[in-house]
């Protein structure tokens, strides 16, 4: 099993402005998951999810202060964005790049390539491909279109999930799957991240405002983030409490504080 953790988290955003003091987003996170886990962090916008998903992936913009994360032991921040990847960390973006010219078929190949250390036998992954592809709903055309060129919301979210059941990572973040899906696409998505719970044993890492999602996937853990924290952990119950009474207790003792 593996294990990610994330010790007295701080991080600063660059501005664009190079005058400007660098901003401090997140003020000391804690949070540990293990193989076969599902976390979920919940909490309103601005509160720092995204930061913490990227200070994670190792995006250049956000600087880690003081803490630590690691991976089975290994020093994550040391790593570069693609020994990030190849040492099990597998990050969805919220805002997906788009890369004119190179095919998802392409992109998906050197993307396993770079994580396995060797370029997939073509026949197998043709295969591996098409059956990923099935259990998607998506139409086998999609691999020869631009990554994520003009892509739908909906058909970002599951291109999202067809690297994450092809790179196998043994720790997957999800920034916002949910955002933007209608109901069917919503229902395929939570279902490749079943998927992959069930065949890898992955730790999820589930980051949403929306309880909705987790009627289809079962967290473990239930996190609040406000102000850049974790305020709060609990089970699954915790959601069910957000759903009904929104973030307001949590945002109010953060500003009383
Ligand atoms: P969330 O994902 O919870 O909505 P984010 O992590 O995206 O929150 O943002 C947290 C805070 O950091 C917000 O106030 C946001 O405006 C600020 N922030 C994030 N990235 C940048 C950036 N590149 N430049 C300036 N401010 C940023
Ligand atoms: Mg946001
Ligand atoms: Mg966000």
């Amino acid at each position: 099993t593996s294990v990610l953790e994330i010790k007295d988290l701080h991080v600063n955003v660059a501005t664009t402005d190079e005058n400007a003091e660098p901003i401090n987003i997140l003020k000391g996170v804690n949070l540990t998951i293990r193989s076969g886990e599902t976390h979920a962090i919940m909490g309103p916008n601005g509160s720092g999810k995204s930061t913490l998903s990227y200070a994670i992936a190792g995006h250049p913009k956000y600087v880690v202060t003081s803490g630590s994360i690691t991976l089975d032991g290994e020093d994550v921040l040391s790593m570069s964005v693609d020994e990030r990847a190849r040492a099990g960390l597998f990050l969805a973006m919220q805002y997906p790049v788009e890369v004119p010219g190179v095919s998802m078929s392409n992109f998906l190949r050197s993307a396993a390539t770079a994580v396995r250390g060797e370029a997939p036998k073509l026949r197998h992954w043709v295969k591996e491909v098409k059956g990923a592809l099935t259990e998607l709903e998506i139409d086998p055309s999609f691999s020869e279109r631009s990554v994520n060129e003009g892509f739908s919301g909906g058909e970002k979210k599951r291109h999202e999930i067809l690297q994450l059941g092809l790179l196998k990572p043994k720790i997957a973040i999800l920034d916002e799957t949910d955002s933007g899906l209608d109901v069917d696409a919503l229902r395929v998505v939570s279902e490749g991240v079943n998927r992959y719970k069930e065949r890898e044993h992955g730790g999820v890492l589930l980051i949403t405002h929306y309880t909705r999602i987790l009627r289809y996937i079962t967290p473990e853990f239930v996190h609040v983030f406000v102000g850049g924290q974790i305020v709060e952990s609990g089970g699954a119950e915790l959601a069910d409490e957000l759903e009904e009474n929104g973030y307001v207790r949590f945002t109010q003792a953060a500003a009383g504080a």
